[in-house]
C-alpha cells in the first residue's frame, strides 16, 4: 500500500533529509587515503545522534552499523570496519536517518584522491542518472517513467544498471511501497501523484549488471568484479514537481 504524505509530513521528512545531507557532506570531507570505514561510521552516528536523530540502518535486520560503506566492486550494504581507504578507490556511502518519526535515505559515491578518467565517468553517469530519474517524477506520470529515465541514461553511456535492488517508498518506515526499479519500459505502475515520497537510487556497474552477496550475508558485489557506483536521494512529489528532501 502506497502511503501519500501531507505537506506537514513532508516538512518533517525534509528535516530528516537535511540531517542526512549534512552528515554525508561531513563524511565527504573525511574521505582520504588511510581513513578506516569504521571511523566514518562513528562520525556519522555521532552527528546523527547529536542532531536528535537515530541512525536508521543500525539494527535494521541486524545490520551492525549506522552507514553502509561499499568500496570499488562492492555495490551496496558494505559493513564499515577496519578497512582503510586507498588512493584511487571509490567508496559508496549510504545512510538513513529517523527524526521525529520520519525517515530519510541517501547515498553517494566518492573518489579517494585521484581517479582514473573512466572511473570518474562511472560516478558522473550514475549521479546524472539519478538526476534524470528525479526529473521524470512528474505529477500525472507513471512510476516506471523514473525507471526508464535512469536506465536510458546509463545504457546510452555503456554502463549497466543493477537489477536485483531497487528504490522504494519511504515515510515513517525506511522501506515502503512502491518499489522503484532502475530499468524497464516507461508508462507503467502506480500514478505519480502529489504527496508521493520515494527514495530513488540507481546502482550502476562498470561491467555486467549481475551481482552476488558475500558470505557476510550483507555485502553485495559485482559478479564480474567491475566497479560499481550508487547515488540516492529521498524525493517528494509536490504540486509543481519533484523536491529533493536529502539536501542542505
Ligand atoms: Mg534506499
Amino acid at each position: 500500500m502506497i502511503v501519500i504524505k501531507t505537506p506537514e509530513e513532508i516538512a518533517l521528512m525534509r528535516e530528516a533529509g537535511r540531517v542526512a545531507a549534512a552528515v554525508l557532506q561531513a563524511l565527504q570531507r573525511e574521505i582520504k587515503p588511510g581513513i578506516t570505514t569504521g571511523s566514518l561510521d562513528k562520525i556519522a552516528e555521532d552527528m546523527i545522534r547529536k542532531a536528535g536523530g537515530e541512525p536508521l540502518f543500525k539494527g535494521y535486520h541486524n545490520f551492525p552499523a549506522s552507514i553502509c560503506t561499499s568500496i570499488n566492486n562492492e555495490v551496496v550494504h558494505g559493513i564499515p570496519g577496519l578497512r582503510r581507504l586507498q588512493e584511487g578507490d571509490i567508496i559508496s556511502i549510504d545512510l538513513g536517518v529517523r527524526l521525529k518519526g520520519y525517515c530519510s535515505d541517501m547515498a553517494a559515491t566518492f573518489g579517494v584522491g585521484e581517479l582514473l578518467p573512466e572511473t570518474a565517468r562511472l560516478l558522473e553517469v550514475t549521479r546524472q542518472s539519478l538526476q534524470e530519474g528525479i526529473a521524470a517524477m512528474k505529477p500525472g506520470g507513471r512510476l516506471t517513467d523514473i525507471s526508464h529515465a535512469v536506465y536510458s541514461h546509463v545504457k546510452k553511456n555503456n554502463f549497466s544498471v543493477v537489477r536485483a535492488y531497487a528504490g522504494h517508498g519511504i515515510g515513517t518506515r525506511l522501506h515502503e511501497d512502491p518499489q522503484v526499479p532502475n530499468y524497464g519500459a516507461p508508462g507503467r505502475g502506480p500514478l505519480l501523484q502529489e504527496g508521493l515520497v520515494l527514495a530513488i537510487e540507481p546502482m550502476v556497474n562498470y561491467g555486467h549488471w549481475e551481482v552476488e552477496v558475500l558470505s557476510d550475508q550483507w555485502t553485495v558485489v559485482t559478479g564480474d568484479h567491475s566497479l560499481s557506483a550508487h547515488f540516492e536521494h529521498t524525493v517528494a512529489l509536490r504540486e509543481d514537481g519533484p523536491e529533493i528532501l536529502t539536501i542542505l
